[in-house]
């Protein structure tokens, strides 16, 4: 039987998502990778304990997380139903519909009938009454923003969802959709764009307009999938990501591509007395609409690494001007 570690809550930090009353661990734990039925369970157990036991409250998933798709909602309910069902009011368990789930016009996108039908087959996979978080995974070109807003706002009202959120939506198409969310009085609070060191789109607009309105972001692909960590600094092992063949965002020629900035960026690591990867965390964090830094993780030991970027969280003018510079060359 798993009991949580009692001393869970001395060292983590909690952060208020905008001016909502909800508080997310400044590191949250991802199920897009290593949670699917190609991964071994065992280790997908450890890794969800020892978050838990080191503070990390929230685990976000989607539909189609695996693979094959459906698998990590799946394997996540087996754990929570396992190990973490006495701690569920402890916990913050986010799913998302927007990519293709299933065959035929009504497996993706934005419209009232895929995301109803999606969120119920999450809360059965997840074994769940309700979300915490339910978030529309990408904008839909073809569906009217007031369609995908009252579905999403339907879900709360039904109780399956405490709170909404949007993923890889523009600035623009945000201000859009906040909008009808304040017609419709919907509990939106959170975003969720891509945000590292390489990718610094949501600097261009976003996060000045999440400012304004006074909604936080929880940031995904910290560490760019791994490049900004000291993964690849000796070429790439056999167990990484870049080496899967279930994963076609990662390979060689982007591995090769970033090597000679990752090496000058792990250098300043160094000298600040962390890793790449902490470092990579703690300058996400500098952000203030970032809530949250929602990391991925193979093993436990990577996440009990990443923890320790907030122990040191501050910058020198003079270290963010490095990276800057690093990173523009
Ligand atoms: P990261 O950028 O954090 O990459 C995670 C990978 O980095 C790990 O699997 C591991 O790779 C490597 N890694 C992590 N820590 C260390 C360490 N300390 N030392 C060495 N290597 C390390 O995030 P992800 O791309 O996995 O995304 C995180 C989460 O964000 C997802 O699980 C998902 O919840 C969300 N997401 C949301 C999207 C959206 O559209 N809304 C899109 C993508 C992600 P390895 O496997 O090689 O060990």
């Amino acid at each position: 039987m798993y009991q949580a570690d009692s001393n869970r809550y001395q060292s983590m930090t909690y952060n208020r998502v905008g001016n909502s009353g909800l508080k997310l661990p400044a590191i949250s734990l991802g199920l897009w990778h290593n949670f699917g039925d190609v991964d071994q369970l065992e280790n997908q157990r450890a890794i969800i304990r020892g978050a838990f036991d080191m503070g990390i409250t929230h685990f976000d998933l989607a539909n189609n997380y695996g693979p094959p798709p459906g698998s990590a909602e799946e394997n996540f309910g087996r754990i929570f139903r396992e190990d973490l069902k006495g701690y569920r009011d402890e916990l913050i368990i986010s799913s998302k519909a927007g990519f293709y789930m299933w065959e035929g016009p009504y497996g993706e996108w934005g419209s009232k009938k895929y995301i109803t039908a999606s969120c119920d087959q999450s809360l059965r996979r997840l074994g769940l009454d309700y979300v915490d978080i339910f978030y529309h995974h990408r904008p839909d070109p073809d569906t009217c923003l007031e369609e995908t807003a009252s579905a999403l706002d339907l879900l709360v009202r039904q109780g399956k969802a405490l709170y909404i959120g949007i993923s890889n939506y523009s600035a623009q198409q945000t201000e859009d959709i906040i909008a009808v969310f304040k017609e419709l009085k919907t509990p939106f609070v959170i975003h969720q764009p891509r945000y590292n060191m390489f990718d610094r789109e949501i600097e261009n607009g976003l996060t000045d307009m999440l400012a304004k309105e006074q909604k936080g972001a929880i940031v995904y692909s910290p560490l760019a999938q791994g490049l900004l960590t000291n993964r690849y600094l000796k070429g790439i092992p056999a167990d990484s990501r870049a080496a899967r063949t279930d994963s076609p965002f990662l390979d060689k020629d982007r591995v090769d591509a970033s090597l000679a900035k990752v090496k000058q960026l792990n250098q300043l690591a160094q000298e600040r007395g962390q890793t790449m990867a902490e470092m990579a965390i703690a300058w996400l964090l500098r952000e203030d609409t970032v809530a949250s830094v929602l990391i991925g993780a193979s093993r436990l030991s990577q996440l009990q690494d990443n923890v320790k970027a907030l122990d040191n969280l501050s910058f020198t003018a003079s270290e963010l001007d490095t990276i800057d510079k690093i990173l523009a060359d």
